[in-house]
């Protein structure tokens, strides 16, 4: 058994229940050549042997031919759970791989399925060396490319591809040179205990149960991949069944793979790479090869004839591709790279390795050095003697002042017609320099493709180019007149045809006949067409001189084989598409391809001509529903391109491929053109999809995406196909109208307005009768937007909803009638997304409503703005628009609309007034007392969610968008897990009609603040790897991350609980993160009561296992059949969040009033024992802007407790709230409200009554201050804590600043804990004195112990805000640190430098960082505006009082100026500034919440 092939025929037969393997068409025998080929040979005799595998079971062989689609099987029998190979045998691989593209994507997109195809590579005779072009043409299917050289290595690599392939269930390419005289190779047979080592029975077992389970899940709704970047490898439960916690995907799959190469070694001895390093470490020249050539090299390199002291990398596993993975291998001092191919017949300009190597450079996000100079070389004829000195001058043109790019070793072999392979050829050897003077131009690739994929099938009818635009040769009129004639021609072809077979007068062979019969069958399959036609040939030729009836179809021979039709056109082809050619290839029906090539760089796309917009031609095709849609970038994923081109050409009817190729001009880099590609891809202004509406004729999802972000227009597209697939099955509540038989003249009525109305929605599809636009920012808007289209639809009307600023505004004549809802927003301004809109709307009077008839609806605040002049913003924008809707001669449909915050229940009293009028003035109002669904509630929510499931695990599964759905969002923030967008980007996201920026916020339990070093590191890492590189430490000290991609959730939710911590119940309507004093300084007493605050927080925590079975196991959410029981909660939780924090006197420095229950730990007289807890119930900061019937409230007494009570007194608590808090308002749900409602004496008597006992009086405590403790103090146990300021809690290395990299430093020798304080700071905690000065060393060395800060910014805190909070109206976090340096020039000018002020500032009334205890707040209103609160109680003691509304920067350096001046001058002996300017009349002292707003 001497051949490579044999060898992988081998183990495939020794592992396999099914081995298909691929025979040419028709093998001919020679003395040279098999008649069958070394694999089937030796298949053959296995079965002949009666062989079994090594699971002793009978192995099936199949031998397919190339011509009968030998992979349209391959699905079917993986998925029946068969453990299946493929053998491709030398010569067969040129015909068979680019074909099977479409069947690899499918058995790669299942979330589990093993196969493993060897391939032979076919060796370029030419260039004397294997050519890969063909299988890396397969590089972004989503199969593992895994190579072999010699026949040792393709034993080898054959037993790890399928061991991978089981492990991971994902597919693998395992292609080998069939080079049997490698003079390296030796020949080790592979015994059938080694095979069964490396693949176990319960691996197999695994494999087969994950397979089971997710062919279901794969059946759901708009399923799509992503392909352009291997991402759907990166699925972790992909990767060891998913039993595995997963860090990075892709590195964590090629450690797998080096996982199993270890395991090989310990049982053979033969140790393999992924990759793998040849030479010197030092060296600053360096070739990145894969393939059989690498072996010259590496001769070269151990021969010692290595002129320029370069090195090797040498790839094993090509995909799936990671950048950090091969950085671990790249000597750090490396300036020159080439990258070394065997690739010969090139479509593209640059090669693929090529491109993987640049992009990862440009990414160079693992790459910190200075970036090398690389260039692309691929083999040409070359003497193995001479290729040293060919590769000294590849380097010495590297370092020549232009090097070439573009290089090949030898002669280049490939002479240029300009369609296939490389033009030109130089000669390079003997130290002259070798550029490929003629490489494929930029311009070509997608012409080249296209001949790659149907060769001389090909029929382009047209040309086009940047050039030639607007010549008559390259419109689409004109090559659609072409292909319509010669689909006429066909036609008559097979109307020729037809009559001869039907023409019994006519004597011809019976086999001719029944071929021609089978043609016309056939005659619109590529291959059949040309299979029964070339044997017609045969027939004809043979007889045609007897038979003259044969002449008209002998002449036109050529017309046998389907021809693939393609028009090629430029980007010009999108403005007016309903007036060009395109327009009617779409609408002609006809069998006729379309590729338009875009080639508008992105970062330009903008600039070009704005006026002018494009069309998205796709969009535009969708729409007609028949037509076969593609977007395509080359240089993102070749694979998928030949995928879309081979699925446009196999649509019956028309399709358009909208491919994407984004240049400025030939010279462009590589550099330039994969920036473009990857800018527009991965912001969604260039999706890849694929629509095919053949599928959905089969009742398959027609559409598929292949990148990550779509368009806003193509997202509303599928919703909207969505919906109307789901209403036009389902419709219940209509068919109830019309099957109901009653008599009455109402219902009689309501029946015939049923039917109009549903008529009207399924003929109406083109052109919906009711538009509803809003304007919205804090989603109010939108939400009721929302309703009233839910309502339109409940009444038979079809309607459309969409952000004013999305709506195309020249299309709006057309419509007849408008609803706007648009709240307001700033000074009485548009929101954002309506801003345009209005812009257009207010400076024309060219737009005429006069056939529009229009409603408006207005939200604001009547009391935002206190004085009496600014009522004038109340309800601006919806006055306004309402005006001049009108001065535009539109009908208004009722009156307009307005809701006010400060009504009984907030905008919905008018809202709800209005609503009804305009069902009526649309004509449907009756329809709605039948159909109308009553409002659901958040209470609705959680019961209806099965114990916090929803569908969260499904819309983690849901690759189209960066989000969940909205009711999602709400059940996973009791998961610790906030939706958010980075609104920074927002405008201009929304400019590009690109989906918002959605990450997560991630929020981490920390009960006490407590967390190990260990921790620490875990934390640290997951920001680096999951978020955005920062980690933030919150008010209520827990860990925050931000910036976590949806797709990461999963993975980094699991690395949290990996290091024992969680997310669980750190958001959400339950209790939350248990907060107590860190306390070093008093550390027995603190022990205790941190044991405490752990208990509670678990004894509260709840107890669904949706938790658990969403995020940390593989299983799948089980929907009802799981029952959960909340003992404390109930399937409702809580009215709203619950929180809870204990204090030890003398600090208050959790704000233990600010609380829903509060602990304040009361010890003896000498702080030596603890003995219970004061109890303070009702605390709470949330309130809305001017809003009386919300305020903040300190919490009240309730008495004292012992320590053992403390846990039932805490349960008993919550669960009176949970009885008793308002479930109908959010915004009077919380606890304080419950009291202030009912009294206090009234709470603590039904506190009593479940607690069966009655509490003592609180006892005597004091408090000196809710700060920290800054620097370092000695506990009673004698160990040191540090205590160190860190800016509004936020870790990350600021420039000059390595504060992230010195704690990771500190964590990695620390010993104790590194607690987090509810100021937002950290204490590096119980040092023991002999490991003090290291730590200390380390604190100084990453600047971490300056402590040399004003009072008043140690005293500082600040709340997130933007960019991330939904909710900020203003900065926070990024301005409260400017702005204090701007008041600590005024407090240092008047000698307050040092004195202690608490300052706090959040982005919106809802109070995160506690801003209404602290002496000065600013709580923002808009942006760079802030109302300002004075005189909180310095140790939290008192809430403070508005002093100014709206100020802005200057205006509040003004009013402070003069207010710290005279505190500098007047302020009694140890006077705080809160008391201060409450003694000084600045403000009233706050005695209760209800006081607030007095
Ligand atoms: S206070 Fe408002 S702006 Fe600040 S984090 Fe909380 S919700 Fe967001």
């Amino acid at each position: 058994m001497n051949f490579p092939e044999s060898a992988a025929a081998s183990v495939a037969y020794a592992v396999s229940n099914l081995v298909y393997v691929i025979e040419p068409n028709n093998p001919k025998s020679s003395a040279f050549k098999h008649s069958i080929s070394v694999s089937t040979d030796t298949l053959i005799k296995y079965k002949e042997q009666a062989k079994k595998n090594v699971f002793d079971e009978e192995t099936e062989v199949e031998i397919i031919h190339t011509n009968a689609d030998p992979f349209s099987n391959l699905y079917a029998s993986v998925v029946k759970g068969s453990l299946v190979s493929v053998i491709i045998p030398l010569n067969t691989s040129k015909t068979i791989l680019i074909p099977a593209i479409p069947h690899l994507y499918k058995i790669a997109n299942n979330r589990s399925t093993s196969t493993v195809i060897h391939v032979a590579v076919d060796r370029n005779h030419a260039n004397n060396i294997e050519d890969y072009t063909d299988v890396m043409a397969l590089r972004q299917t989503g199969c593992v490319l895994l190579h072999s050289s010699g026949i040792q290595e393709t034993w080898d690599l054959s037993l790890i591809a399928h061991a991978l392939s089981i492990k991971t269930g994902v597919p693998v390419i395992h292609f080998f040179d069939n080079d049997d005289n490698n003079s390296s190779n030796t020949n080790n047979y592979l015994e059938n205990d080694v095979i069964k080592k490396l693949i176990e029975e319960a691996d197999i077992i695994k494999y087969k149960e994950t397979l089971a389970s997710t062919i279901k899940q794969n059946e759901r709704y708009f399923r799509s991949i992503v392909l352009s970047s291997d991402e759907h490898i990166t699925d972790e439960s992909k990767i060891n069944g998913g039993s595995n916690v997963m860090e990075n995907p892709k590195d964590n799959f090629l450690s797998t793979v080096d996982k199993i190469f270890i395991q090989f070694k310990n049982e053979t001895g033969r140790l393999y790479k992924s990759i793998e390093f040849i030479g010197d470490d030092k060296s600053d020249s360096l070739i990145i090869t894969l393939g059989s050539g690498s072996r010259h090299i590496k001769e070269l390199i151990q021969g010692g004839k290595n002129l320029q002291n370069f090195s090797m990398v040498k790839i094993r596993v090509y995909r799936p591709w990671s950048e950090k993975y091969l950085f671990d291998f790249l000597p750090k001092e490396i300036n020159k790279i080439i990258v070394l191919e065997q690739v010969v017949a090139r479509t593209t300009k640059w090669t693929p390795m090529y491109l993987d190597i640049v992009a990862a450079f440009q990414n160079h996000l693992y790459w910190t050095n200075k970036l090398p100079i690389i260039a692309s070389c691929q083999y040409g004829t070359f003497k193995i003697e001479s290729i040293g000195l060919e590769i000294n001058t590849l380097f010495q043109n590297l370092s020549s002042s232009e090097p070439h790019r573009n290089l090949v070793i030898g002669h280049n072999t490939q002479k240029g017609n300009g369609t296939n392979g490389i033009n030109g050829s130089t000669n390079g050897i003997n130290g002259k320099i070798n550029p490929i003077d003629n490489a494929p131009t930029l311009e070509k690739p997608y012409l080249k493709m296209l001949l790659e994929v149907f060769k001389d099938r090909l029929f382009i009818a047209n040309v086009t180019s940047k050039t030639n635009v607007g010549h008559l040769e390259s419109t689409p009129e004109f090559g659609f007149g072409v292909l319509l004639a010669k689909l006429q021609k066909r036609d008559e072809f097979a109307n020729a045809v037809t009559q001869i077979v039907k023409n019994t007068s006519v004597s011809l062979p019976e086999p001719l006949l029944k071929t021609l019969s089978q043609w016309l069958l056939y005659k619109d399959d590529a291959d059949q067409s040309k299979k029964f036609g070339n044997t017609a040939i045969e027939y004809i030729n043979k007889i045609k001189k007897s038979n003259p009836s044969l002449t008209i179809i002998n002449n036109q021979q050529n017309l046998f084989a389907k021809p693939a039709n393609w028009l090629i056109g430029s980007d010009s082809w999108a403005y007016d598409i309903g007036a060009s050619g395109v327009h009617h290839v779409i609408s002609s029906g006809k069998d006729i391809n379309i590729l338009i090539i875009d080639s508008q760089p992105y970062t330009t796309r903008t600039a070009a001509d704005p006026e002018k917009r494009k069309k998205d031609i796709g969009l535009y095709a969708m729409n007609y529903g028949d037509v076969y849609v593609a977007s395509v970038a080359i240089y993102s994923s070749y694979t998928q391109v030949l995928h879309a081109l081979m699925e446009a050409e196999k649509y019956k009817g028309p399709s358009i491929v909208l491919a994407y190729l984004p240049y400025y001009n030939e010279e462009d880099t590589t550099i330039t053109v994969l920036k473009e590609t990857k800018l527009a891809v991965d912001t969604g202004y260039w999706p890849l999809y694929r629509w095919n509406p053949a599928l959905e004729k089969e009742g398959k999802e027609p559409f598929t995406l292949d990148s990550e972000r779509i368009k806003s227009e193509l997202q509303s597209f599928l919703d909207r196909e969505n919906q109307l697939s789901q209403l036009v099955n389902t419709r219940p509540e209509l068919s109830e109208a019309l099957t109901n038989s009653l008599e009455s003249e109402v219902k009689l009525r309501q029946k015939s307005l049923a039917k109009s109305a549903y008529e009207k929605l399924l003929g109406g599809l083109s052109g919906p009768p009711l538009l509803i636009l809003f304007g919205s920012d804090n989603g109010n808007a939108e939400g009721l937007a929302k309703r009233l289209q839910k309502g339109a639809k409940a009444r038979g009307v079809n309607a459309r909803c969409m952000a004013m600023d999305d709506y195309p505004i020249e299309d709006i004549i057309t419509e007849k009638n408008i609803v706007f809802s648009v709240c307001t927003a700033g000074q009485g301004e548009f929101p954002q997304n309506a801003r345009e809109f209005w812009k257009t709307i207010s400076s024309t009077t060219e737009i005429s409503f006069s056939d529009t008839q229009f409603a408006v609806f207005g939200l604001g605040d009547s009391k935002y703005w206190p004085r009496e002049e600014d009522i004038i913003y109340y309800n601006k924008p919806g006055k306004e628009l309402f005006s001049r809707l009108e001065l535009l001669g539109g009908n208004k449909l009722l009156d307009l609309g307005l809701g006010d915050d400060q009504d009984e229940d907030g905008y919905e009293t008018g809202f709800q007034a209005w609503e009804p009028q305009l069902w009526k003035a649309l004509g449907v109002e009756l329809l709605g007392t039948v159909v109308e669904e009553r409002k659901k509630t958040d209470d609705d929510m959680k019961d209806e969610s099965n114990f916090l499931r929803g569908t969260i695990a499904e819309g983690l599964e849901d690759t189209s968008t960066g989000a969940l759905c909205e009711r999602d969002t709400k059940l996973t923030k009791f998961h610790g897990i906030y939706q958010q967008d980075d609104r920074d980007l927002r405008d201009e996201r929304k400019a590009q009609k690109l989906e918002k920026a959605y990450s997560f916020m991630v929020r981490v339990r920390v009960p006490g603040g407590v967390s190990t070093p260990k921790q620490w590191l875990a934390m640290d890492e997951i920001s680096e790897k999951h978020a955005n590189g920062s980690l933030k430490m919150t008010t209520r000290q827990a860990y925050q991350l931000h910036g976590v991609l949806k797709r990461n959730l999963r993975t980094t939710i699991r690395e949290i609980n990996k290091c024992l911590l969680d997310t669980l119940a750190a958001c959400g309507d339950v209790n939350r993160n248990v907060m107590c004093n860190p306390n070093p300084y008093l550390s027995e007493i603190h022990n205790q009561v941190f044991e405490f605050s752990k208990k509670l927080s678990a004894h509260l925590s709840p107890q669904t296992s949706a938790y658990h079975e969403i995020w940390l196991e593989d299983k799948i959410v089980a929907g009802q059949a799981v029952q959960d029981v909340e003992p404390l909660y109930g399937p409702t939780y809580l009215p709203r969040k619950f929180k809870i924090a204990i204090a030890v006197p003398p600090s208050n420095d959790v704000d233990v009033y600010a609380h829903d229950l509060g602990f304040i730990a009361i010890t003896d007289d000498h702080n030596k024992k603890l003995l219970g807890y004061n109890v303070t119930v009702g605390g709470g900061m949330g309130m809305t802007h001017n809003n009386k019937k919300t305020y903040p409230k300190l919490g009240d007494s309730l008495g004292f407790c012992k320590l053992d009570q403390a846990v039932d007194v805490a349960e008993k608590v919550m669960l009176v709230q949970r009885d008793f808090g308002d479930r109908t308002n959010r915004k009077h749900a919380r606890l304080k409200y419950t009291i202030d409602d009912r009294s206090i004496d009234w709470f603590r008597s039904e506190v009593e009554s479940r607690l069966g006992y009655k509490l003592e009086k609180s006892r005597e405590f004091q408090f000196k201050d809710n700060s920290d403790r800054f620097g370092w103090t000695k506990g009673l146990n004698g160990k040191w804590h540090f205590c160190m300021y860190i800016e509004n809690g936020r870790v990350k290395d600021f420039p000059g600043l390595p504060f992230k990299t010195g704690l990771r430093e500190i964590a990695k020798i620390h010993k104790g804990d590194f607690r987090l304080t509810p100021n937002q700071h950290l204490v590096i905690s119980n040092v023991p004195e002999k490991e003090k000065p290291k730590i200390k060393e380390l604190l100084k060395k990453y600047k971490l112990d300056n402590l040399q800060f004003t009072g008043l910014r140690l005293n500082s805190m600040a709340c997130v805000a933007l960019p991330t909070c939904g909710l900020a109206m203003a900065e926070s976090e990024r301005y409260l640190p400017l702005l204090v340096s701007k008041l600590e020039s005024i407090i240092e000018e008047i000698g307050l430098k040092n004195d202690a002020i608490t300052i706090r500032m959040t982005g919106c009334p809802n109070g995160c960082a506690r801003p209404y205890v602290a002496e000065i707040a600013f709580v923002g209103k808009a942006p760079g505006t802030y109302n300002v609160y004075l005189g909180g109680g310095f140790y939290g003691q008192r809430l403070n009082k508005l002093y100014r509304d709206n100020l802005k920067e200057d205006e509040i350096l003004k009013e402070l100026k003069p207010i710290l001046a005279r505190y500098a001058k007047e302020k009694l002996d140890g006077e705080r500034f809160g008391d201060f300017v409450i003694r000084t009349g600045y403000v009233k002292a706050t005695t209760c919440g209800k006081d607030f707003h007095s």
